[in-house]
C-alpha cells in the first residue's frame, strides 16, 4: 500500500496509522492542512474491505475538510479519522478509549467529531481520554445536532442561487424538488414552505415523505420521477454522487442547491453542469452551516453570531457565481480556488 504516491495523497501534512493490540483498534488519522487552525473532521467507523480503501477514504475526506473550513472562514484546518471495523458489532469501551489515546497523542492538531458509524455516545467515550473533540454540548448555547444550522445555511445559499439566476430574492411560487427529507432536508423544506415555495419531495422512507406532505403541504414524487420534474431548483439532501452521467441528462432544474456531501460523481460533472447552464451551488460551500455550528459549540459565541456567520454563505456563493461567469469556469472549480487562496496564502 503506497502513501506518498497515492492518488488521493495531495499535500497532506500528517498521516498516522495506529494499531492497539489489546482492544483490536485499527485506525488512521489524516491531517491535510493546519494552516488556518487545528484539523477538525469526523471519526468514521466502517467495515472497509481493505486498508487501502480506508486510506483512500481518510485522505479524500480530510482534504475536503480543509476546503470546507477555509471557504467558511473558520480558523480550522482539515482532518479526518477512520476506524476499520463494523460499527454495529465492533465497538467496545476499550476500542473507543484507545481511539481517544490515539487522538490525544497528536497533541490537539486533530479534533474529532461524529461521523458515519459514530454517535454522540461514542464521542463521549473517546472524550474520556482526550479533550480534542467537538460535537458534545458543553454549556454551549447551541444544540449538539448541527442539522438545523446546516438547513438554514442551505436555505440562505439557495436564495443566493435564485437571486443570481432569476434576479429575485422572493421565493414565493418557486418550485423546489427536495431529495431526502431527513434531518436537514425536512428543515430546509420548512424554511422554503415559510418563504412560499412549492415543494416536491422524495425519500426512501415513506413516513418521511408523509410527514412532509401532511405538515408542509408538499407533493410526493417517486425517486425516479424527481428527475423529470419541471422545477426551478433541485435540492439534493440525501446521498452523494447524485449528479452523474445518467442524471445530468435528465435534470431539468436550472439550479442545483442542496445539503448532500459530494454531490458531483466526478470533477468533470461540474463542467457538464456549467455547459448545460445549470447553476450549481458547490456542496461544501452551501452545507457549511454544520461545521460552523461545530466551531461555535467548541469556541463559544452567541446564537446571533453563529446565525450571522451562516448568513455569509450568501455572499460567498454570489462571489463564486460571479467569478464562474467572469472566468468561464465551473462553480466547483472556482470554490476550490477560493478556498486554496485562503489556506495556502496565509
Ligand atoms: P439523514 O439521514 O437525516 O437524511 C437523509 C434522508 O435521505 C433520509 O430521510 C433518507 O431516508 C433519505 N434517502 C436516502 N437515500 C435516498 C434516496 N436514494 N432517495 C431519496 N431519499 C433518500 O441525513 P442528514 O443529516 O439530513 O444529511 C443529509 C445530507 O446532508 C447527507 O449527505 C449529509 O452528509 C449532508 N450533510 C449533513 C449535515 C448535517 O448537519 N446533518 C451537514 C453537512 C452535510
Amino acid at each position: 500500500m503506497s502513501v506518498f504516491s497515492h492518488p488521493e495523497y495531495r499535500d497532506h501534512q500528517h498521516v498516522a496509522f495506529h494499531y492497539d493490540r489489546s482492544s483490536g483498534l485499527k485506525a488512521i488519522i489524516a491531517i491535510h492542512n493546519t494552516q488556518l487552525g487545528p484539523a477538525l473532521g469526523g471519526c468514521r467507523m466502517w467495515p472497509y474491505a481493505s486498508d487501502e480503501e480506508a486510506l483512500r477514504d481518510v485522505l479524500r475526506l480530510s482534504r475536503g475538510m480543509t476546503y470546507k473550513s477555509a471557504i467558511a472562514n473558520l480558523k480550522l484546518g482539515g482532518g479526518k479519522a477512520v476506524i476499520i471495523g463494523d460499527p454495529r458489532s465492533g465497538k467496545t469501551d476499550a476500542l473507543l478509549h484507545a481511539m481517544g489515546d490515539f487522538i490525544e497523542s497528536l497533541g490537539g492538531r486533530y479534533i474529532t467529531a461524529e461521523d458515519s458509524g459514530t454517535k454522540v455516545a461514542d464521542i463521549a467515550k473517546i472524550a474520556e481520554r482526550t479533550a480534542h473533540i467537538s460535537g458534545l454540548v458543553q454549556g454551549s448555547e447551541h444544540g449538539g445536532d448541527p442539522s438545523p444550522t446546516t438547513a438554514y445555511g442551505v436555505f440562505v445559499g439557495l436564495q443566493a442561487a435564485v437571486e443570481h439566476r432569476f434576479g429575485k430574492s422572493d421565493l414565493s411560487g418557486l418550485k423546489v424538488a427536495v431529495q431526502g427529507v431527513g434531518n436537514v432536508g425536512f428543515r430546509l423544506a420548512q424554511h422554503l414552505r415559510d418563504a412560499g415555495a412549492e415543494l416536491y419531495v422524495t425519500d426512501i422512507f415513506a413516513q418521511n415523505v408523509d410527514r412532509a406532505v401532511t405538515e408542509l403541504g408538499a407533493t410526493a414524487v417517486s425517486e425516479e420521477g424527481l428527475w423529470d420534474l419541471d422545477v426551478d431548483v433541485f435540492a439534493p439532501c440525501a446521498l452523494g454522487a447524485v449528479i452523474n452521467d445518467t442524471t445530468i441528462e435528465r435534470l431539468r432544474a436550472p439550479i442545483v442547491a442542496g445539503a448532500a456531501n459530494n454531490q458531483l460523481a466526478s470533477e468533470a460533472h461540474g463542467d457538464m453542469l456549467r455547459q448545460k447552464e445549470i447553476l450549481y451551488a458547490p456542496d461544501y460551500v452551501i452545507n457549511a452551516g454544520g461545521i460552523m455550528d461545530a466551531y461555535y459549540q467548541r469556541h463559544g459565541g452567541s446564537a446571533e453570531q453563529l446565525k450571522a456567520h451562516v448568513e455569509t454563505i450568501e455572499q460567498t456563493l454570489l462571489e463564486i457565481f460571479q467569478r464562474s461567469e467572469r472566468d468561464q469556469l465551473p462553480t466547483s472549480v472556482v470554490a476550490d480556488r477560493m478556498a486554496e487562496e485562503r489556506f495556502r496564502l496565509r
